[in-house]
């Protein structure tokens, strides 16, 4: 058995695998059978190469890809006029960024302030999916987080060619395709404020 093969039977068990750094994250209804265990155990660092490959970054063109399937999504089937289906397509790939990219965290703190559950006065809740991962926050800490990861996803994929036109400070309004000579400009303006 091969680190693929190790993978495929954890899924056909109904265990889906993930990574965090160099670790596998287990997601199961129920334990594990042992040879499961016993088989992502013995593979694991092959397992952890495989995923990251998969889990990697897309490149310009699927971004491309996946915004203009959107668009067309938006448009044609959703009925939108087409500066809005483009908005829509744009918030859809903010989104996909971010279940790529977004920090995921463990409980007991939390993820912007870095205060202990212990030392803090309001609770500390998960924010996020079960298939993308958490991150815990404070209720009050969702705010300033989400907005800083929402301006990274924003800048990040201006620098694939799908350009903001609106301020970040105001949610986009309109996006279009722009030319690459058009990035570096773009990008200073999709930057933290
Ligand atoms: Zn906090």
């Amino acid at each position: 058995m091969n680190a693929a093969e190790a993978l495929c039977m954890a899924r056909e068990n109904g265990v889906h695998v993930g990574i965090a750094g160099t670790d596998l994250i287990l997601d199961a209804n129920q334990e594990p059978a042992p040879p499961v265990l016993e088989a992502l155990q013995r593979h694991k660092a092959g397992i952890v190469a495989l995923l990251t490959v998969a889990e990697s970054d897309w490149t310009a063109e699927d971004w491309q890809v996946f915004y203009d399937e959107r668009a067309g999504i938006a448009e044609f089937d959703g009925g939108l006029p087409h500066p809005e289906a483009e908005v829509r397509a744009f918030e859809c790939c903010i989104v996909e960024w971010l279940n790529r990219h977004m920090e995921r965290s463990d409980p007991g703190y939390c993820a912007w302030c870095g205060q202990l559950e212990e030392e803090s006065d309001c609770v500390i809740v998960p924010f996020g999916t079960e298939s993308h991962g958490h991150t815990w926050l404070h209720h009050h800490c969702w705010q300033p987080w989400s907005q800083k990861w929402k301006e990274e996803a924003i800048s990040a994929l201006a620098n694939t060619g799908i350009i903001v036109h609106a301020k970040t400070a105001n949610y986009p309004q309109t996006v279009k395709k722009e030319r690459q000579n058009d990035r570096t400009r773009k990008r200073t303006q999709t930057g933290r404020t």
